[in-house]
């Protein structure tokens, strides 16, 4: 088993209680597993009666209470009862491992940290160096699975691992940074699509998908459009079909009538149109909006700039780099990696987008508490949710709020 991890996955800590300034027992919906809920069947007293009230029997799903949907086992002090009366070794599989997260791949898990953790976020946010993909092999046997998609997988390995380089290249700006990702996720996405079609169909293959192998013709171009993303100097002219649009101008959309200040509206105003876990959260978004509202284009632009200059490249190459891991390989599962990439670039910039508002809000400043409140809060409200995270997922594919064009417009 190959195990892949972000170098500052071992250096998490929860500090818990007062110390946090947002828990994470509260708002979404904690569901015990099995093997814990056997365990919770023996507590005896007060506890176990409360277990037994409040943790339904069938789906192991724990009952919030309060406006802020709090855990039912989360005291005042903002402390577990479960740990403080039974001991860590009680803790269900999903408290005993948040923030911390696994993603199985067959014979690849990926290990990370969610940045909806503010303490994790905060760590991320303020790193000044390059983050980087620990790898390490285990002697675990691996998964047997016909339905993976190996020769996907292992093409997407490589492209990955190759947009995470370019997140990292600061000697170029952080837009161009995402152009060329986007990019390169486009056009691999080409011969994703190409690849497909060779998919045998029939009954048997309803029931057992084939997985065709890339070519190496198709192998080849692949890695002719990482290069040429990567390296642009290096670019020619068969390859880097997004770039050269951008060059020639054919992709632009008409700027006139769709400003940037309008684009990054509809993307955030596409959030309020998903399920809502804290509930502050479309309250805030909306007065984010009207705030947009009264400002004129050219003062949204002017202002922009000023920001812009304020806050660094680094911060949001952090974001990317950690969007990108978690997202990019899941599209073995669906194909959709362009959309995955998108997700990456337009969460990061709609991140910046909210920043800049409290910025403007607070009389052109911000602090690194404020930047973690809304970064945290952004990704519990998108990731914390499946419902929500697959509506994002369908929005950047076929959305018109997310194109290409819209996105090049507002990187460029
Ligand atoms: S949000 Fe983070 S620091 Fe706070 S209790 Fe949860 S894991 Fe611990």
């Amino acid at each position: 088993m190959v195990y892949y991890y972000p170098d500052y996955f071992y250096d998490f800590k929860c500090v818990g209680g007062k110390s946090c300034p947002d828990s994470c027992c509260h708002i979404w919906q904690i569901t015990v597993d099995k093997n814990t809920y056997k365990k919770y069947k023996s507590v005896t007293g007060e506890l176990g009666r409360r277990m037994a009230d409040k943790i339904d029997k069938v789906t192991g799903k724990i009952t919030p209470h309060g406006e802020e949907h709090r855990c039912e086992f989360l005291n005042e002090d903002n402390l577990c009862d479960i740990i403080l009366e039974l001991g860590e070794d009680y803790l269900c599989e999903t408290c005993r491992t948040h923030p911390r997260h696994e993603e199985v791949y067959k014979n690849v898990r990926e290990l990370s940290i969610s940045i909806t953790c503010p303490i994790a976020c905060k760590a991320l946010l303020m790193r000044e160096e390059p983050a980087r993909i620990c790898r390490k092999v285990s002697s675990e046997t691996d998964r047997f699975d016909i339905y993976f998609d190996e020769p996907l997988f292992n093409q997407l390995l490589y492209v990955r691992n190759n947009m995470l380089k370019l997140t990292k290249r600061r000697d170029m700006g952080i837009g161009g940074r995402m152009l060329f990702m986007l990019g390169m996720a486009h056009d691999v996405q080409m011969r994703m699509i190409e690849r497909q079609k060779r998919k045998q169909k029939g009954f048997i293959h309803n029931i057992i998908p084939s997985y065709p192998e890339f070519t190496e013709q198709e192998k080849s171009e692949i890695k002719s459009i990482v290069d040429a993303y990567y390296n642009p100097s290096a670019y020619d002219k068969e390859y880097g079909y997004v770039i050269k649009s951008v060059v020639s101008r054919k992709l632009f959309i008409n700027s006139d009538t769709v400003t940037i200040k309008k684009a990054m509206s509809d993307m955030i105003f596409a959030l309020c149109t998903m399920e809502q876990l804290k509930p502050t959260w479309f309250s805030y978004l909306q007065s984010v909006l009207n705030v947009r509202t009264q400002m004129t284009d050219s003062e949204y632009l002017s202002n922009l700039k000023k920001f812009n200059k304020e806050i660094t490249d680094i911060q949001l190459e952090q974001l990317l780099f950690y969007f990108v891991y978690l997202y990019c390989l899941s599209s073995v599962y669906d194909g959709q990696l362009f959309a995955k990439i998108k997700m990456a670039v337009v969460n990061t910039l709609i991140i910046r987008e909210l920043w800049f508002m409290k910025w403007l809000e607070e009389g052109r400043h911000i602090t690194i508490d404020e930047q973690v409140e809304i970064a945290h809060l952004f990704v519990r409200e998108v990731e914390n949710s499946d419902e929500n995270m697959e509506q994002w997922d369908s929005l950047m594919q076929r959305n018109p709020r997310f194109s290409l064009e819209l996105l090049v417009d507002i990187l460029t």
